[in-house]
């Protein structure tokens, strides 16, 4: 038998800012995954701090960017991979109306940070934006695939990673230790994103799950290297490629691609923009999507030693350090969770 302080199950963006929050404070663990649930490494991984639909801040976007940015900075230095790409977002712009409404909202002094006052004009010509675009300031993209792969192998060549199902019904208890195949631990943290389903600890928390497909395409004509948000995103990754995304759908539950999201995407894409341009890749995931668009964090209330970290919804890449520094500093410190987190409130 291993000992180790925590046993983790899942590998995705929930599990990488935890296990830092473990790797930093001197703590042991196992993480397991079986690469069943797709959504980090899907991702178009943007994070923005405004809510674009409604010119409004997202919840705690100042703390939570505190927290993501050095921490990705430290995973890129740690694993010597470049994941972190600063990124101008522009909000395509429909009417005066709108306009009158983003310079209106960037006086508020949650958004005045991230919203610049500066009406961005469009000069390229495959580009139809009459009314220009408002600019999001410190945005930026994390390439959430080239995070968890590598992420995945650094765990890997530590010892650190199982991959394989984590079988809940296997989990071995008795008062004070847990044990599961052959680990002995105290904890078991489960981030396991939409998978929670199939946790009978945890099945109980709601979790709606919002299907998303995105489509990598290759413009070689656009030659943009900001992001535009009009009915879809158009985000830049290099060499005339860019991802376009996303859709939402709540009632598929798989990890399939389909052929009506495909047209949806090209559809919308195509009410802006008017080059030529190849489908080169066409992916999908389930996000971890709550009604009330919280995250899910905390201890089980019957079994003391066993913890849930999900809920991450359509944000993860910012909210995943914030949550997972304050499960850790409630697990080991006895910090109280902020209600509108807590599993606690289910
Ligand atoms: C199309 C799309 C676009 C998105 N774009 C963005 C974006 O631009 N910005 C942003 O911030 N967020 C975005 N998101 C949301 C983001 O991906 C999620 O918030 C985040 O990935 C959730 O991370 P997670 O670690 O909680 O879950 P997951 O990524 O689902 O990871 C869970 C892991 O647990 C593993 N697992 C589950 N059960 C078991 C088990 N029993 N045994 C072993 N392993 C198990 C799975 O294999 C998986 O690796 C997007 C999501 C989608 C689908």
């Amino acid at each position: 038998m291993k000992d180790v302080d925590y046993i983790i199950v899942g590998c995705g963006l929930a599990s990488i800012a935890f296990c830092e929050e473990l790797r930093a404070n001197q703590k042991s663990f196992v993480v397991f995954d079986d690469g069943s649930q797709k959504s980090s490494v899907v991702a178009a991984g943007l994070y923005n701090p405004v809510i674009l639909k409604r010119f409004s801040e997202v919840w705690k976007a100042k703390a939570q960017l505190e927290l993501a940015i050095p921490l990705y900075q430290k995973i890129e230095e740690e694993l010597k991979i470049k994941v972190d790409y600063k990124l101008r977002i522009l909000r395509r712009f429909t009417s005066v109306a709108e306009q009158n409404k983003w310079f209106n909202a960037s006086d508020k002094p949650g958004l005045e940070p991230f919203l610049s006052t500066h009406l961005v004009t469009n000069d390229n010509r495959v580009i139809d934006a009459p009314f220009g675009f408002g600019e999001v300031l410190h945005a930026g993209r994390i390439d959430t695939e080239t995070l968890i792969l590598n992420y995945r192998s650094f765990l890997k060549n530590k010892g650190w990673l199982e991959e394989s199902t984590f079988v809940h019904n296997n989990l071995k208890m008795d008062s004070d230790n847990l044990a599961y195949k052959n680990f002995k631990t105290q904890k078991v943290v489960f981030a396991e994103g939409f998978g929670v389903k199939t946790n009978p600890y945890f099945d109980h928390i709601p979790l709606t799950g919002t299907k998303g497909e995105i489509l990598t395409i290759k413009a070689p004509d656009l030659k943009i290297n900001y992001a535009i948000k009009s009915s879809v995103f158009v985000i830049p990754i290099g060499n005339d490629l860019y991802t376009i995304g996303s859709t939402y759908n709540n009632e598929d539950k798989s990890n399939t691609p389909t052929r009506s999201a495909k047209e949806e995407l090209i559809t919308k894409l195509k009410s802006f923009i008017t080059c030529d341009f190849d489908i080169v890749k066409h992916v999908a995931g389930v996000r971890p999507t709550v009604k009330d668009r919280r995250p899910i964090v905390g201890g089980h209330p019957d079994y003391k030693n066993l913890y849930v970290l999900n809920g991450l919804g359509t944000r993860g890449v910012m909210i995943a350090p914030y949550v997972s520094h304050h499960l850790y500093q409630h697990i080991e410190n006895n910090v109280a969770l902020d209600s509108e987190i807590s599993v606690n409130r289910f």
